[in-house]
């Protein structure tokens, strides 16, 4: 079997949804939504399944879906996306991150991740036979320091992933930090590719600045997000880049050969959320307001040390308390005895941390008033 994936584990989010599963928890790991997507993309999904989306898409996705995604990202970015030249429709951002990373790398190239980071990253540099050079996000608040992060440069990475709203610390990188890392790009003439999936989901005063539309920016920004988190539908896995004709020309390539293509009736299905107004992304984010707020204000009646994010939907807490050696057993037992599945911290981190354990609040609130009730179990 191949040496590059040798050291590959399991992913560690997708396992704890499988040990959630074994001990009946509260599965509050691996993220996405147990309430229904909007009413209106499953009226559309059922109409759809009698109209002619059942062959292949256009390999980088359909026109309805691209003109319907370059009308609402233009409104969004604030800049004309050209549905033809400058979007390719992946199967979730998962593929649109690994085909951006195989259109600007070449093996043995430099990669900047900040830490903590979503796992996918690691092994999408493995798979692409880049390297890692890690850079801290640090506690409390997240920040990176600029001398650190221009060292990292220094060593001419061909690109930087950017993953604002950041998961797992709920980090919303300001528009002044997002200028820092521009200029450091600019200086040594490197990609970003972004990971931008909870740009819908910001909690105020705090804004999202998409990263493209930063002065210079646009031509060497892979922008990649997805549908699942907007439109609670992570099973559809409907994602995408955004980027310039040159690099998306590439772009299309890789990816048809990935995958040919994303499921065409969920492309055409998904249009009519891409329609929605502004009301509706002034809802969602209300709601996960609610949902955040709920949530924490169970942690700290709990009196359980934690992350206050400021965008996406993920907590981490701070378990050093309970005495565990290894934050992976104390989620095992977190499964096992106390019904709450969580993401060992670990997984999440460059730097050895054993003491954070990943929870989400993508949830119901009665699903969300459980976990809380069981949480009390640690009490
Ligand atoms: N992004 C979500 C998480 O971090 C789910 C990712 C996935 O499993 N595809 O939990």
């Amino acid at each position: 079997l191949s040496e590059r994936t040798a050291g590959f584990t399991d992913s560690v989010i997708r396992r704890m949804t499988r040990v959630s599963m074994q001990y009946d928890a509260v599965n509050l790991s691996q993220g996405f939504p147990d309430f229904e997507p909007p009413k209106e993309l499953l009226d559309r999904l059922a109409q759809v399944a009698y109209e002619d989306y059942h062959q292949y898409s256009i390999t980088w996705g359909s026109q309805n879906f691209r003109e319907a995604l370059a009308a609402k990202q233009t409104y969004f970015m604030g800049r004309r996306i050209d549905p033809n030249t400058e979007i390719v429709t992946t199967c979730g951002s998962t593929e649109a991150m690994m085909a951006a990373m195989m259109t600007v790398t070449n093996p043995g190239d430099k990669v900047i991740i900040f830490s903590p980071f979503y796992e996918n990253y690691g092994a999408d540099t493995i798979l692409s036979g880049a390297e890692p050079i890690y850079v801290p996000l640090v506690p409390p608040d997240f920040h990176f320091d600029a001398n650190v992060l221009e060292d990292a440069f220094r060593q001419h990475p061909k690109a930087i992933i950017l993953c604002n709203p950041s998961n797992p610390c709920g980090k919303v990188f300001t528009r002044e930090e997002l200028e820092t890392i521009a200029a450091l790009a600019e200086k040594y003439d490197t990609y970003v590719i972004t990971d931008e999936v909870y740009e819908h989901i910001v909690f105020a005063p705090n804004k999202h600045t998409y990263f493209a539309t930063l002065p210079g920016m646009w031509e060497r920004t892979l922008s990649c997000s997805s549908l699942s988190k907007t439109y609670s539908v992570t099973g559809w896995r409907l994602g995408y880049i955004i980027a310039p004709p040159e690099i998306i020309d590439r772009a299309k390539k890789v990816h048809d050969f990935l995958t040919v293509g994303a499921a065409a009736p969920l492309q055409e299905a998904v249009v009519t959320g891409l329609k929605f107004g502004q009301d509706y992304y002034d809802d969602l984010q209300a709601k996960y307001t609610h949902k955040k707020d709920l949530f924490l204000k169970g942690l700290d009646d709990l009196k359980i040390a934690h992350t206050d994010p400021q965008g996406a939907y993920y907590v981490l807490l701070d378990i050093a308390e309970f005495g565990y050696e290894s934050d992976l057993a104390f989620c095992e037992d977190l499964a096992h005895y106390v019904g709450v599945g969580a993401v060992p911290g670990s997984s999440f981190f460059r730097e050895p941390v054993n003491n954070l354990i990943r929870l989400h609040f993508a949830k119901k609130d009665e699903t969300l008033l459980d976990a809380l009730n069981r949480l009390e179990g640690l009490r």
